[in-house]
């Protein structure tokens, strides 16, 4: 490719079922790359398997892309970038390689066809078409399927960005079809003649695909157009080294999505997931695109580490901003509040909901565990913590908790520097320690030992909800408290 021309990219999928972390990588990898050299990143949809191509997985692919942020420059829904609207270009393309000699007509029917690949497993030998169609001149009146002629010996050559020069003999490759007699075009024929009609620099895609390459660099010679530069992707493999796959867990984005990943913790994730620039782990997209290079990707498979990918996503939710945050995290608030939750719609105002966000935003890897975290500032703990209470609530946890009631009573600034003023002087005044009062309302309006800092968090409950959650604890005090004269 001459440097002045236009990289031109394309993601291929086909509609046919969830959109797994591979094909996420795929898109990622060309739209980096796209990006990168300012290029052109296409989106084309491969649904000639019209039996397992549905719209509702079409949807589901516009929709991840648009949620990871991957956005495309040519593709649906302007018309003309799926398969099936395209069926008159490949037939065109099939009829020109016939007329010029490069392709033939053969007429050897199923039956035919069974009856070979049947004796060829009896020998234990690989299925070969034997050509007997390839200089019988089939006529056009016969019904009939259109076949590539394919060199017969010698070499086809892949020269892969990523894994170097890899070598097919013409031997074993046949004479496909390339329009089948029914007059459908065939899935490699329609990705070649796609890829050189949207010209089609670069093919970056998965492994997986290696085997097509040499059977489509033929058809590309025999079409007379140059072979676009090949990188194919090692695959994601789970920890065991076997293809990752459902047992291993999550391995579609919206199981991502629904974990409370965000998504620029998974474009991050999977942008490491095989390539690198240098020891650094965190990434935007936009440093992906201004980094990417297919010379760093790596030839051998890149294991999936569910670990790190929590780890990436802790560090990209710590770094959001509140307001971002609270939208990501509402939808995962009801599930964890559960059915009966009754809270009222003030406290999911927008502004409060970011101050819960920032208060917990360095304590959550995914929006499940921030939510399931956020619970105490819509409702109070419907139990308290049993280690806490054995350590807190001592015979003077009544006393203390009387006090405080008092105090948050009478205490009109209600703000997290006013409250520790009035905790400092409370703790000196009863010759505590502040942690021993703080620990106190900690229980009280959280449950729990471990939270946001305190006063930070009262002060999102508003005073007289924390002053209800302080009554609360002190009537379970006093429900635990052993019976007088009973050795206290
Ligand atoms: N449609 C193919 C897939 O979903 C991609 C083909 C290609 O990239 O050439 O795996």
């Amino acid at each position: 490719m001459a440097m002045s021309d236009t990289v031109r990219v394309r993601f291929a999928p086909s509609p046919t079922g969830s959109f797994h972390v591979g094909s996420a990588r795929t898109a990622l990898f060309n739209w980096a790359f796209a990006r990168h050299h300012k290029g052109v990143f296409i989106l084309r949809i491969e649904d000639t398997d019209s039996s397992r191509s549905t719209d509702e997985h079409i949807v589901q692919i516009l929709d991840v892309l648009r949620w990871l942020g991957l956005d495309w420059d040519e593709g649906p829904p302007t018309p003309g970038y799926r398969q099936t609207e395209r069926f008159d270009i490949y037939r065109a393309h099939g009829e020109r390689l016939l007329l010029e000699g490069r392709a033939y007509r053969c007429r050897c029917t199923r039956e035919i066809l069974d009856a070979l690949r049947a004796a060829a497993k009896a020998r234990k030998e690989q299925f070969r078409y034997p050509g007997t169609c390839r200089e019988a001149g089939v006529p056009a009146s016969e019904p009939h399927a259109l076949r590539l002629r394919m060199p017969l010996a010698g070499q086809t050559v892949v020269e892969d960005a990523i894994l170097g020069t890899v070598t097919f003999d013409n031997d074993t490759l046949d004479d496909w079809i390339l329009v089948r007699t029914d007059g459908t075009p065939t899935y490699n024929f329609c990705v070649v003649v796609d890829d050189v009609t949207m010209k089609i620099t670069h093919v970056i895609r998965g492994n997986d695909h290696l085997n097509n390459t040499p059977k489509q660099i033929v058809c590309y010679a025999a079409l007379g157009y140059a072979t676009p530069l090949f990188a194919h992707i090692p695959m994601i493999l789970a920890p065991d080294r076997s293809k990752m796959s459902k047992r291993h867990g999550a391995t579609t984005i919206e199981e991502f999505r629904d974990q409370g990943i965000l998504p620029e913790a998974l474009v991050n994730y999977l942008a490491r997931l095989g390539w690198s620039h240098g020891d650094d782990e965190i990434f935007s997209p936009k440093d992906i695109a201004e980094h990417f290079a297919l010379a760093q990707v790596g030839k051998a498979g890149a294991v999936f580490d569910r670990e790190k990918l929590l780890w990436v996503s802790y560090e990209w939710i710590r770094a959001a901003a509140p307001e971002r945050l609270a939208g990501a995290l509402t939808p995962f608030l009801g599930p964890a509040l559960g059915p009966a939750s009754a809270a009222s719609a003030a406290l999911f105002d927008p502004a409060r909901l970011a101050a819960i966000a920032a208060s917990l935003k360095e304590r959550s890897r995914t929006l499940v565990e921030m939510a399931e975290q956020a619970v105490f500032y819509f409702r109070p703990p419907a139990a308290y913590d049993a280690q806490a209470t054995a350590k807190f609530w001592g015979p003077e946890a009544p006393h203390r908790y009387a006090v405080l009631i008092k105090r948050h009573q009478a205490q009109e600034a209600f703000d997290p520097e006013s409250l520790e003023g009035l905790y400092r002087g409370l703790a000196s005044e009863m010759g505590l320690k502040l942690v021993d009062l703080a620990q106190l309302t900690r229980i009280a309006i959280t449950g729990k030992t471990a939270s946001p800092p305190v006063f930070q968090v009262a002060v999102l409950l508003g005073k007289a909800e924390t002053i209800a959650r302080l009554k609360a604890a002190l009537a379970a005090v006093e429900r635990a408290k052993p019976p007088v004269g009973a050795g206290r």
